[in-house]
């Protein structure tokens, strides 16, 4: 995908918290508290609600976006940033072209991305997002179980880059 794309793909946040949002619903919403997976969306807050507990999943919880400032617009264009650059883009130069104050919020945001791109099998969202480069990153990565080393069990949770769990 090249900027020019991806600014027609996601001209705005909503247009991210949309896209988002149904790339989590897709992967399935469990409850925290009590493991159910039905969930309500209530638009006005913009978080799902468990229908057996009433408990409540924001947007980014459990996702590599937890606890960060930085929108998600923000972390979808680094994310495109740093799979079109096939060279790599630095931080500092991330930071000028989100046109954003702090390197350190920039600096953790790449770490994480980064941290989550390492593992192949958590890759959905960012490939449904950016078409990925294969030269760069194989798309569908092989499906095959490696039981001794227990690849299979971490392909079990086929988490999105965007929903890797910050644990
Ligand atoms: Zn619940």
């Amino acid at each position: 995908m090249k900027i020019f794309e991806f600014t027609e793909k996601f001209p705005d946040e909503q247009s991210c918290i949309n896209h988002f949002k149904l790339t989590r619903e897709k992967e399935g919403i469990t409850c925290e508290k009590c493991g159910c997976e039905k969930h309500y969306w209530l638009k006005g807050i913009k978080q799902w609600q468990c229908s057996s507990c009433n408990f409540r999943t924001t947007l980014r919880s459990g996702t590599i976006m937890h606890g960060s400032k930085l929108s998600i617009r923000k972390w979808y264009l680094t994310s495109a940033f740093m799979t079109m650059t096939k060279k790599g883009i630095s931080a500092n130069e991330v930071k000028r072209q989100l046109n954003h104050s702090r390197y350190e919020s920039i600096w953790r945001m790449m770490h994480k991305i980064r941290e989550a791109m390492g593992k192949r099998d958590g890759l959905n969202i960012l490939e449904d997002m950016v078409e990925f480069d294969e030269g760069y990153f194989a798309t569908g990565a092989p499906e095959s179980t490696d039981l001794k080393s227990g690849k299979g069990s971490q392909k079990q949770q086929n988490v999105a880059v965007m929903t890797e769990s910050v644990l």
